[in-house]
Order: structure tokens, then C-alpha cells, then sequence
């Protein structure tokens, strides 16, 4: 156990202000069967020696361990998903729409849950512009014209910065050519 550092707070054991050791230690814990080690921070009360955690340390646990987990498994992570739903340009409640996967389910990949193996590999493949024009060329009649106009617009910027040969459409933006090819 290593101690971070020490704060005056309050220890809801002895319910009064007293000197708190943040400290660090390795721990364990199961994520789907699998023992993951990770750090857990949590705080010890120099007067009476018992440990606690706040809210936000038991918070921060979880989402170390998941992390671990994660990068065990080349699994997807919360930011990563936000960031791909932003490069689109992508409602959470659309991008649920095009994956055929719940918006709450989604919602809760964002806030840190780990996605099933399928939903992984599904986000994995639509990180890809390519992978996601493909679905969104599919499925895009389930959108308002007002988010597919922002995707539109997504796409083309995006085939832009990557340099793709890009034909605009009216408001079908053509990727690459190798989606052409792919039709035949
Ligand atoms: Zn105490």
C-alpha cells in the first residue's frame, strides 16, 4: 500500500474531521468471470484506521478495473464512441437507430459499461468511415432529414481530411470509390 497523499476531511467512522491517508493499493476484481488486477485509491483515517471510499473513489475503481479489462480484450472505450458519434456528427438516439442497438444500451457504453463482444466488434467496424457510410447508406431512412443533413455534412468533411476521392452528391456523399466498386 502506497500513500498518496494526506488531506484534513471528514471520516464517516468516527463522523469528525481528521487527518486522511489517500493511499493505493492493487486489487482484484471480477469483470464477466475474469479476475482483473487494477489500483484502487481509497482514503484511511489516521485516528481510527478504518478505510473508506467516497463516491467518486468507488467510481473511479470500476472504471480503472474496466480499463484494464478493456485493454485486455481490445474493447471499445466510452470516449471513443463519444468521439466517433462527434466526428460523425451522430445523435446518441440516431446512432442507436443505425446500429440497431437500444439508445439506453448505447448511453451506457458512453457512461463506462463494457459492450458485449458483438457490440464491440460492431463499434469497432463503424469507427471506420467507411464501414459507417455503409450503414448509414442502409439504414438512413430511420433519421429526420435534419440529422441526416449534419451526417452529410460529417462525411464530406471527414472524406476531405482524409484525402478519399470524394463525389458529393446531393446529399449523398460518396466516401471513397472502392464503394462503388463493392455494389457490382
Ligand atoms: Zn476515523
Amino acid at each position: 500500500m502506497s500513500i498518496l497523499t494526506t488531506i484534513y476531511n471528514d471520516c464517516p467512522h468516527c463522523e469528525a474531521m481528521r487527518n486522511i491517508r489517500i493511499v493505493c493499493e492493487r486489487e482484484t476484481m471480477k469483470i464477466r468471470g475474469e479476475d482483473v488486477e487494477f489500483d484502487s485509491v481509497f482514503s484511511v483515517c489516521e485516528t481510527c484506521g478504518k478505510d473508506f471510499a467516497s463516491g467518486e473513489q468507488m467510481d473511479a475503481e470500476i472504471a480503472s478495473a474496466r480499463a484494464v479489462y478493456r485493454a485486455r480484450h481490445g474493447i471499445i472505450g466510452p470516449q471513443e464512441i463519444v468521439a466517433m458519434r462527434a466526428r460523425y456528427d451522430v445523435s446518441q438516439k440516431s446512432f442507436a437507430k443505425l446500429l440497431d442497438i437500444g439508445e439506453l444500451t448505447i448511453n451506457s457504453y458512453e457512461q463506462g459499461v463494457i459492450p458485449s463482444g458483438a457490440h464491440n466488434s460492431l463499434l469497432r467496424l463503424v469507427s471506420i468511415p467507411e464501414n459507417f457510410l455503409r450503414l448509414y447508406r442502409t439504414n438512413k431512412d430511420k433519421l429526420s432529414d435534419r440529422q441526416k443533413a449534419k451526417i452529410d455534412r460529417a462525411l464530406s468533411r471527414l472524406a476531405i481530411q482524409d484525402g478519399a476521392t470524394l463525389e458529393v452528391g446531393e446529399s449523398t456523399p460518396l466516401y471513397s470509390k472502392n464503394l462503388e466498386a463493392d455494389k457490382k
